[in-house]
């Protein structure tokens, strides 16, 4: 009973025991219901996880990592090429030179950097022409929690998701093809995004759509960005030269920033950020109660790539110096033409499926029981969704106990009025509790 930890896609979040306390915080404030605690820990239902972040932000132990990759892999090739995207440059300071931040990340080891948003231009031209013959609105795929909020909350909403490729996927093959074209030998050369989410980390790993990415690894932006930073504090001595490819247009700058890619739509557009009012606006699109949009823009994070939980700085200055940034930029830039010319053909996705949370068997009829079975249960308990019994609502502990992972005397209501009625004792009643929460805190509370 209780405990996840089966997987079919690959998560960007793990939980250390050793150092989760069993508050819950992470549980109550997880989008798909993900999290459970049992034995006074924590644990995630990997195949519900949508790598939204929600629960690393309010985690006061900070028992909640980020699976990035380890920076030492980058040397296991020859040619080291960095995507950087825009939200990075927008974590320094303004008087910190573009060209001294490159230098430093030659002399950390990269050989040649990139910038993640010069594909936008390209991309902007084919969302408009997607969107003519697609069935409206058409909601972006740029924000990868958003794409699986919507694969396992909003399944109805899935053949409105846009099956065309993000920036970072088009940069990537771009490059992987441009290298191809140079006849490099492809094992030499190791293609790293440095990410600002934790949700981009698993779009790389279990990309949606069927397809496969070019890109190797996933750098964390907060732990490169104090590398960095540090080694521009320390002056460091640059001895190293890194290939440069730092085309950049405004409307690439600003495409990360909430607002950025709705502007470049024709028809009418909308943009939506933060998980709430994403779930919300959701909610009211399957509900039938907005009509006539023609695309959707909609990100997970507060003020978008801005707010991911890798940006070090704060959200509002980290959007602000992006528009800042994209008013020194130039309208167009000299790439343009290539990125026409060679990516048409690889920014369609495949067909997108919605994810079932397999909530009680892949056989119907034994998965109509259960289902019966827990609404039965759901009667019984309280309704106050208190997570009392280490399940975020009393729904979700009804499924729990149907699927075996839960015992029904974990509801607190329930057990208190087994043992007045005398078919539960109180020792069993301590057994449950301290199956949930830990033997260590109930005796540290009775001490
Ligand atoms: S990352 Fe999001 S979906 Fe996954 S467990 Fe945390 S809060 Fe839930
Ligand atoms: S927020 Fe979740 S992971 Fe963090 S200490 Fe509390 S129960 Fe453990």
């Amino acid at each position: 009973m209780g405990g996840y930890r089966h997987t079919t896609y690959n998560r960007a979040l793990e939980i250390s025991t050793d150092i989760c306390i069993g508050c819950s915080h992470c549980m109550k404030v997880c989008p798909t219901e993900a999290l459970r605690v049992f034995g006074g820990k924590a644990g995630i239902h990997a195949d519900w996880c949508i790598d939204c972040g929600e629960c690393y932000r309010v985690c006061p132990t900070r028992a909640i990592g980020v699976m990035d990759d380890d920076f030492k892999e980058i040397f296991n090739y020859r040619h080291r090429v960095l995507l950087v995207p825009s939200v990075f440059f927008a974590q320094f300071d303004r008087t910190v030179p573009r060209q001294k931040i490159f230098d430093i990340i030659g002399e950390l080891g990269f050989t040649e950097v990139c910038t993640v948003e010069q594909s936008v231009d390209t991309l902007v031209d084919e969302i408009n022409s997607y969107i003519e013959d697609a069935d409206k609105p058409v909601i972006s795929s740029f924000c990868p929690a958003i794409v699986r909020l919507i694969q396992v909350r909003f399944p109805s909403l899935v053949d409105n998701i846009m099956k065309l490729l993000p920036p970072i996927e088009i940069t990537a093959q771009f490059y992987k093809k441009r290298y191809e074209r140079e006849g490099m030998d492809c094992s030499e050369f190791g293609i790293f995004y440095l990410t600002p989410c934790i949700g981009k980390i698993a779009a790389v790993k279990s990309p949606v759509g069927g397809y496969k990415s070019p890109i190797t690894g996933v750098i964390n932006m907060d732990f490169f960005f104090n590398k960095v930073y540090l080694a521009y504090r320390q002056k460091i001595e640059i001895t190293k030269s890194i290939i440069v490819n730092d085309q950049l247009s405004s409307k690439g700058v600003l495409y990360p920033t909430t607002g950025g890619e709705s502007i470049n739509i024709s028809g009418r557009s909308l943009a939506v950020d933060g998980m709430k009012n994403s779930i919300d606006f959701l909610e009211a699109l399957e509900n039938e109660e907005i009509k006539n949009l023609d695309f959707l823009e909609i990100r997970a994070c507060d003020e978008s790539c801005a707010g991911g939980i890798l940006s070090h700085r704060n959200r509002f200055l980290t959007a602000e110096s992006l528009r800042e940034f994209a008013s020194k930029v130039p309208k167009e830039h000299n790439l343009i033409l290539d990125y026409k010319k060679y990516c048409s053909a690889v920014v369609h996705m495949d067909r997108i499926e919605p994810r079932s949370m397999v909530k009680y068997d892949r056989d119907i009829e034994v998965a109509l029981k259960k289902m019966e079975s827990a609404r039965r249960l759901r009667e019984l308990f309280p309704g106050i969704d208190c997570g009392a019994c280490g399940a975020p609502s009393c729904e979700a502990l009804a499924e729990d106990v149907v699927k075996g992972q839960a015992d029904i005397n974990s509801c607190i209501f329930l057990r208190t009025v087994y043992e007045k009625r005398g078919e539960i004792s109180l020792d069993e009643a301590v057994k449950i509790m301290e199956s949930i929460w830990g033997k260590d805190r109930f005796s540290k509370n009775s001490d």
